[in-house]
C-alpha cells in the first residue's frame, strides 16, 4: 500500500493568509483544495511537499454570483458544477465536462479550481517512486531524461484537465491573488506548451474564482474519449462553442482540444474556416480534417497516440454536428 510522507498542514481562513503562508514557506509548500490530485501525487512521490496550504475553509473560495456573467468561486466541486441548474441550463457543456471527471467520490472532493491547475500527466510520470526509479527518474521529476522523446529538452507531459478546454471556449477569466496583488487573465493564459512548468501562475497565487461571460445564444458541448466510461483522465477532449445566425451562418466559433499537448490547444484554423460560413457536413468534415492537424499526441498516456490523432477529428466532427445540429 502506498502510504502519505509525513507532512504538516496549514489552515488559512482567507485568501491573504494562504498567500502568506505559501510566500512564507517558500518552495517547501504547496497548495490543497480537493487533494484528488495532490495527495496520490504525494504517495508516489512526485510531489514532496513539507507543508500543505489548505484551502478548504476559505469562504471566499466558494463564491456562486449569476449576475448576466458566472462567477465560480475556485474551491466549489465538480459535484456542485455538473449539478446545479443555473449552469446545467445556462453553461450545459461546463456542467458535463465537470461530470466527467473521474468519479463521484472524487468531484465531491476535488474542485474546479484544482481541474484548472490540476498537474500534466505522463506515462512515465503517473508512477510508484520504485517503478520510476527502476526506470531512472525522467525530466519531469528528479532526472535529466525524456523517456517518451529522448533527446528533447523539454518535457511533453500532457494537460488533461477536463474542465480547462470548454473554460477557454467560453472566453472565461481567471482572478488571481499573490503577494503582488490581484490580476485577472483569460484561462488560456493559465498554461505553457511544457510539461513541466505548465502553469503561468507563481506557486505562492491562489486561484480565486473563474468568471464566465454571458452564453446566451451560444451553442456548446465537449466530448471526451476515455479508456473506461465508468471514469478515467481524457485523451482526447474536445470543447466547442459556436453561434449562429438566423440563415446559419455561424457568426462565432470556439474549438480548443484537450489531452493532446501540454496545454489546450486552441484550434484556430478550424475556427477560422467556419466563421462567416454556413454549416454544412462538407465544412464540419474540412473543419475536423484541419484541427487535427496540429494536434500532436506524443506515445505518453493511454492508447496509441496515431490512434488518438484521428480521434480528435472523429471528435470534433461529432462536436460540430451536435452543436450546428446536422448530426
Ligand atoms: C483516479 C483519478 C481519476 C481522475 N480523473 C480525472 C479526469 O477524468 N479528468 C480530470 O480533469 N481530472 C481527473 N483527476 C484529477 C483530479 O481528481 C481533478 O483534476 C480534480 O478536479 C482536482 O481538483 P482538487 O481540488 O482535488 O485539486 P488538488 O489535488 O487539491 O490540487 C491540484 C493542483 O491544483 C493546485 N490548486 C488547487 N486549488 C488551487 C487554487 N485555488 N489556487 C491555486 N492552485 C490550486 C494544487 O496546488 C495542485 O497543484 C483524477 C484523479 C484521480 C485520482
Ligand atoms: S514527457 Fe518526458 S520528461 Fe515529461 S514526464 Fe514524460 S518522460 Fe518525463
Amino acid at each position: 500500500m502506498l502510504r502519505l510522507p509525513p507532512f504538516e498542514y496549514l489552515a488559512p481562513r482567507t485568501v491573504d493568509e494562504a498567500v502568506d503562508m505559501m510566500t512564507d514557506n517558500g518552495w517547501g509548500a504547496m497548495l490543497v483544495a480537493g487533494g484528488t490530485d495532490v495527495y496520490p501525487g504525494m504517495k508516489r512521490r512526485i510531489f514532496e511537499p513539507k507543508k500543505l496550504v489548505g484551502l478548504r475553509q476559505i469562504e471566499e473560495l466558494k463564491k456562486f454570483e449569476v449576475n448576466g456573467k458566472l462567477t465560480l468561486g475556485a474551491g466549489l466541486t465538480l459535484t456542485r458544477i455538473s449539478t446545479h441548474p443555473e449552469i446545467i441550463n445556462r453553461y450545459p457543456a461546463l456542467a458535463t465536462a465537470a461530470g466527467l471527471v473521474s468519479t463521484p467520490q472524487l468531484r465531491n472532493m476535488g474542485t474546479i479550481g484544482g481541474n484548472l491547475c490540476v498537474d500534466t500527466r505522463c506515462t512515465y510520470y503517473n508512477q510508484t517512486e520504485p517503478w520510476r526509479q527502476a526506470l531512472t527518474y525522467c525530466m519531469k521529476k528528479d532526472g535529466d531524461t525524456c523517456w517518451v522523446a529522448p533527446g528533447s529538452l523539454r518535457c511533453w507531459a500532457v494537460n488533461s484537465s477536463d474542465t480547462a478546454p470548454i473554460m477557454i471556449a467560453l472566453g472565461a477569466s481567471v482572478r488571481l491573488v499573490g503577494p503582488m496583488g490581484e490580476r485577472s487573465i483569460p484561462v488560456q493564459a493559465l498554461y505553457n506548451n511544457d510539461g513541466i512548468e505548465y502553469i503561468t501562475k507563481a506557486p505562492n497565487e491562489i486561484l480565486v474564482d473563474i468568471t464566465i461571460p454571458d452564453a446566451t445564444g451560444l451553442r456548446m458541448t465537449y466530448k471526451k474519449l476515455r479508456r473506461r466510461g465508468s471514469f478515467d483522465f481524457p485523451i482526447v477532449g474536445v470543447a466547442a462553442a459556436v453561434r449562429l445566425a438566423e440563415d446559419g451562418t455561424c457568426t462565432e466559433a470556439n474549438i480548443v482540444l484537450g489531452a493532446v499537448a501540454s496545454y489546450p490547444l486552441k484550434a484556430t484554423d478550424a475556427e477560422n474556416i467556419l466563421i462567416g460560413q454556413k454549416i454544412t457536413d462538407e465544412l464540419i468534415e474540412e473543419a475536423a480534417k484541419i484541427a487535427f492537424k496540429p494536434a500532436k499526441p506524443l506515445d505518453n498516456t493511454d492508447m496509441g497516440h496515431p490512434y488518438r490523432k484521428q480521434m480528435v477529428r472523429v471528435y470534433l466532427k461529432r462536436a460540430l454536428q451536435e452543436v450546428t445540429g446536422l448530426s
